[in-house]
């Protein structure tokens, strides 16, 4: 497994890998929410792929904040 980055917008060690609904995976901050796109997944071979794709997203900064309302 690759090894995730700190988070680019709070700079804390919280990433992982979260799995939705069985059809795709990304990558979240546990602290501040920010999280990359998600990667779509039809097979377990292709689900390796996916978490490297987010894997790679988010460690390149890729990644959408999380939106708070104030
Ligand atoms: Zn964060």
């Amino acid at each position: 497994m690759d090894e995730l980055e700190f988070c680019p917008v709070c700079h804390e060690d919280s990433a992982i890998i979260e799995e939705e609904g069985g059809w795709c995976v990304y990558v979240q901050c546990t602290v501040c929410g920010t999280h990359t796109s998600f990667i779509r997944y039809d097979s377990e071979e292709e689900k390796a792929d996916a978490e490297k794709k987010c894997i790679h997203l988010w460690n390149m900064g890729k990644v959408i904040r999380e939106q708070r309302a104030e």
